[in-house]
């Protein structure tokens, strides 16, 4: 990435390395303030941009996925980790369409809990390398034309999901129980 004037340090969350700010955080994902500016500047440049539809719909699982910190004591971290993990395996694996596979996320939770008779999702151990790519790469790869943009989400998102390899099998079973209610 390009050498950034102010300090940078490694994000608590995703481990990319972020300017060393002061600000605003998200409300449960445990991201360092740096790297959540650095992901309201990329959401926001992709916005309304024509090429960009896999990074407008998925942008957000990548980095909520990268971000797990504190689910083991936070029952929205954990809602949040399982229903972003899903939508990944839905885009990646279950040959959804983008658009497919962010429209089921609002249903995920009411209907996987219910059909497998759980009441809270259960708590996955995060991976302790979040993945090789990260909304830093994207970041510095966005200022770049939009055609580029959907490649690097595109290994933003694989990544994220491959760091995840030790829980496939469960986030595939939730898949495939979210995919038997839903056309
Ligand atoms: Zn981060």
């Amino acid at each position: 990435m390009e050498a950034m004037n102010e300090a940078a340090r490694a994000c608590v969350g995703c481990g990319g390395l972020v300017p060393a700010v002061v600000g605003p955080t998200h409300p449960y994902m445990q991201a360092s303030a740096g790297c959540w500016q650095l992901y309201g500047e990329v959401g926001a440049r992709w916005h309304g941009q024509p090429g960009a539809g896999l990074a407008r719909w998925h942008h957000v699982d990548a980095y909520a996925v990268q971000h797990p910190g504190g689910a083991e004591h936070d029952r929205r971290q954990r809602q949040s980790v399982a229903v972003h993990l899903v939508a990944l395996c839905l885009l990646l694996e279950g040959a959804h369409s983008p658009e497919q596979a962010s429209a089921r996320r609002g249903r995920t939770s009411q209907v996987v809990l219910g059909r497998l008779n759980l009441a809270d999702w259960p708590y996955l151990a995060p991976p302790r390398d979040r993945g090789a790519v990260t909304v830093v790469d994207v970041h510095a790869a966005s200022s770049q034309t939009q055609q580029e943009a959907p490649v690097y989400i595109k290994a933003w998102l694989e990544s994220a999901w491959a760091a995840w390899k030790d829980h496939h099998a469960t986030v595939r079973t939730w898949a495939a129980t979210l995919q038997k209610v839903q056309p």
